[in-house]
């Protein structure tokens, strides 16, 4: 996209082996004063992503080695896998919200922390089968994430210049706790990552960040989020996942207008007694496969506390279960 290159910003599309990401993640690479480059997000660390990103390079008549700064959106390993072997490769700093450092350096992958999520998942009533799906996304990170022995901070609110315009940084937790986005208010161009996609949605995630209560409610801070960046003027959206796109402030309505729906339904499901977030996962997806059982019951989670901030719901324990109760308006 001309826009994007008239800021000396180059978008490397690499691939991704899992379909619900949404195509082929971006890496832009961008011009820094100096002859230098930055890169925000690295692409993932498998042979492919690799290939892929060294092409771009090479189209570009450039090297790894001219890397001087890896910024990371988040902590999903198709946005940082291959950081380490690009800090490696050319001695840059890797900077990241500190809300995701864990993921980036993995120590959100421990014995323990498995035992956290055991136990917080056998509370909302999940079979414990459903820690496969954890077990298999941190087997994933293996493989496709080196981690990254330091990480530097990245804050809100965050100047960062480069060759031929300036960017601030925004943290906009939801999709992952530490999701930062770039905004360069001088030409209206929003650097979204996961936060805006054109054609996914979100998929706020359950994340313990080590606690025994999360946290972090993701669709609660996704939402305020969405409502922060629909605000911003924006001209142009480079998202992390496929082609830079216009109307972000159509797109972010309907993707509120089908929570706010989903709620609804939720509510709806309640009225007949109190039910656990197991016991309505299947009921508010009733064609999502075995398989999904982690996604949908992170989904199912976060409209409940969505509801719950709202005075609409609240939670009580059971004999060691979390129930969610309607309220009477
Ligand atoms: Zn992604
Ligand atoms: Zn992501």
């Amino acid at each position: 996209m001309s826009g994007l290159a008239a800021l000396g910003v180059h978008r490397v599309p690499v691939p991704v082996p899992f379909a619900e990401a949404g195509g082929p993640a971006n890496v832009y690479v961008i011009e820094e004063d100096g002859g230098g480059l930055s890169l925000f997000d690295a692409g993932i660390g498998t042979r492919e992503g690799r290939d892929a990103l060294l092409a771009g390079f090479r189209a570009l008549g450039r090297t790894l080695n001219e890397v001087r700064r890896i910024f990371v959106s988040h902590g999903h390993i198709d946005h940082y896998g291959y950081a380490r072997a690009a800090q490696e490769e050319s001695g840059a700093p890797v900077f990241a919200h500190p809300r995701d450092h864990d993921k980036l350096t993995g120590r959100d992958r421990t014995a323990q922390r498995l035992a956290l999520y055991a136990d917080y998942l056998s509370r909302l009533g999940a079979p414990l089968e459903i820690l496969a799906h954890v077990r298999l996304h941190w087997q994933d990170a293996a493989r496709m994430a080196r981690p990254i022995e330091h990480v530097e901070p990245l804050a809100e609110g965050t100047r960062l210049r480069f060759a031929r315009f300036s960017a601030e940084v925004l943290h906009l937790p939801g999709h992952t706790p530490g999701l930062v986005c770039l905004w360069v208010a001088e030409h209206g161009v929003l650097f979204s990552d996961d936060h805006l996609l054109e054609r996914v949605s979100p998929n706020p995630l359950l994340d313990l960040e080590g606690q025994r209560e999360p946290t972090h409610r993701a669709l609660v801070e996704y939402v305020r989020s969405a409502r922060r960046a629909r605000d911003l003027p924006a001209q142009l959206v480079a998202p992390g996942h496929g082609e830079p796109f216009t109307g972000h402030v159509e797109l972010i309505d309907r993707l509120l207008a089908f929570y706010d729906k989903r709620q609804a339904r939720i509510l709806e499901l309640l009225g007949d007694g109190p039910l656990t977030a197991a016991q309505l996962a299947p009921r508010v997806f009733p064609r999502a496969q075995p398989t999904q059982l982690y996604l949908i019951l992170s989904e199912v989670v976060g409209n409940l506390e969505v509801l719950e901030q709202r005075g609409s719901v609240h939670r009580e324990e059971r004999a060691g279960r979390v129930v969610f109760v309607r309220d009477v308006e």
